[in-house]
């Protein structure tokens, strides 16, 4: 068997984004994938949901279509938009797999584990080993290893998950029918995507929420405004509620809450967090330090308590999010490859795909970093933006938080259609130590959703230009 500069377990954004950069800088790379290459992400998680969601806001139109225009009927082929998601997942897996093969990359469809961890001081290297349906096991050599094994959905035993009436994210995207109703349990991230999709596709759905609030971990207006327009679709949001039990009947399921009362419907899907794959990997025989939670503990190049480990991704401290995971690997592989540079999470943006979709960079009012900095706040309308207004979407506004004195741009959130690109642009200056000036005097095209950015940065100032009643405090 040949040996590895490098092995990386897991083929996630983390695993596979590691192999393709090492593999440009002329390392000889092995990857150990015991599923489909592209991990939660391209399987399960983030390009099926926005497949379902593109999908939902297309829906969104034939119910209410633009102002000149009247449909006299639809069907939804749900059937057929599950094919399609299929196809988009496999062929964008199926790309990953042929980059992977044109940068020579061994790919092993086994489970991984180390058997011994590399030992830098005696210039040993580790030994991995693959297991193919724990029969045949093969083993080679590694001078440095990665693990980005990710995650899977949490259960609760209580909850009875089984996979057919009370489901996780993993089997609700290859429902091949929309249920009548159904019950979310947790409305974080997760939660409220697919309660968003599937309101759209009639299901009836009422959210459990253990915390006061949905998207709890949100700019606290943004999650207030979400709240609205759920409500106001018909989401029932039940918030500060514990569920006790969760039990399949004929045709659905019946959740019990603390409470006593009962609730049914024909689908219960529980998305209360993410179960961390860490355990039965030989990390603990290596002497690579993990909490409790199975979390593995990095330095600023992703590197383990072991010299020669690294891990990236969800396993690791830091939001559960697939640039995350990407931006972890090529930390990594710059370490191993001797250009080192140091992560720095401070400018990590996110989007969460509800309609509107929300956006978020930086910092945040309630956050406590922001506890002694002097700061102001500037927010813009979408329904003061000529294009929203052009393209019928007025709902959402952008905040922005300045420094006092510097005029530094220290994050931004909001809600409204393609946030996500308006956060983007805010995250570039922020990277440059951007301040207001500097976004004043990039000029941005009109008409376009972007020209929210400006006017929101200035109005912390006080100067919006298409704003009531400005004021300065420039001097
Ligand atoms: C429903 C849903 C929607 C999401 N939407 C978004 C989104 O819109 N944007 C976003 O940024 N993030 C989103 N995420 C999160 C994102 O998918 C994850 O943060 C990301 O996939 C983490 O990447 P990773 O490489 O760390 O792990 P994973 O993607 O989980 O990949 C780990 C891989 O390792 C493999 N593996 C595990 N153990 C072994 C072993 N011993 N041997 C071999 N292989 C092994 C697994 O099979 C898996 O393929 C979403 C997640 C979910 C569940």
């Amino acid at each position: 068997m040949d040996n590895f500069d490098v092995c990386i377990i897991g083929g996630g954004p983390a695993g596979y984004v590691a192999a393709l950069k090492l593999a440009t800088f002329g390392f000889k790379v092995a990857v150990i994938e015991k599923e489909r290459i592209g991990g939660t992400c391209l399987n399960r998680g983030c390009i099926p949901t926005k497949v379902l969601y593109s999908k939902a806001k297309y829906l969104s139109r034939l119910k209410s279509p633009a102002a000149g225009f009247s449909i006299d009927g639809y069907k939804i082929n749900y059937d057929e938009i599950i094919d399609y998601k299929d196809k988009v997942v496999g062929l964008l897996a199926g790309g990953v797999e042929k980059l992977l093969k044109a940068r020579n990359v061994t790919v092993f469809n086994g489970t991984g584990r180390i058997s011994f961890a590399p030992d830098k001081k005696k210039s040993l290297p580790a030994k991995i080993s693959v297991g193919y349906n724990n029969k045949t096991t093969i083993e080679f050599d590694a001078n440095d290893v990665i693990i980005a094994t990710g995650s899977t959905p949490a259960m609760i035993p209580s909850f009875n998950i089984d996979h057919k009436n009370i489901v996780t994210s993993d089997e609700i995207l290859s429902m091949r029918a929309v249920p009548s109703s159904m019950i979310i349990i947790g409305a974080g991230v997760i939660g409220c995507e697919f309660a968003n999709v599937f309101n759209e596709f009639g299901v009836n759905i009422i959210m459990l929420e253990l915390l006061p609030s949905i998207l709890s971990t949100e700019d606290k207006e943004v999650s207030r405004f979400i709240h609205k327009i759920f409500k106001a679709k018909g989401i029932d949001i039940r918030t500060s509620v514990a569920v006790e039990t969760i039990n399949s009947v004929d045709n659905g399921a019946v959740v019990t809450l603390k409470s006593g009362e009962k609730i049914e419907a024909e689908k219960v899907l529980v998305s209360i967090g993410r179960n961390l794959n860490t355990k039965g990997i030989g990390l603990e025989e290596a002497g690579v330090s993990i909490d409790p939670k199975g979390k593995i503990a990095v330095d600023m190049h992703n590197e383990t308590s072991v010299k020669g480990i690294y891990a990236c991704g969800d396993i690791t401290d830091g939001p559960m999010l697939a640039h995350k995971a990407s931006y972890d690997a090529v930390i990594a592989a710059m370490s191993i490859s001797g250009k080192s540079k140091e992560k720095d999470y401070n400018i990590l943006p996110w989007s969460v795909y509800t309609s509107p979709e929300i956006g978020t960079v930086g910092l945040k009012e309630g956050d406590k970093a922001l506890e002694n900095v002097k700061y102001r706040v500037g927010r813009f309308s979408y329904g003061a933006n000529g294009m929203a207004l052009a393209m019928e979407e007025p709902e959402g506004f952008l905040k922005v938080l300045t420094e006092e004195g510097t005029g530094k741009i220290l994050g931004a959130s909001g809600t409204g259609t393609d946030i996500a690109g308006l956060i983007a642009e805010l995250a570039a200056f922020m990277h440059f130590n951007g301040s207001i000036e500097d976004v004043e005097f990039t000029i941005h095209s009109h008409p376009t959703i972007s020209e929210i950015v400006p006017e929101a940065v200035l109005d912390s100032i006080g100067e919006a230009i298409h704003k009531a009643n400005p004021r300065t405090v420039r001097k």
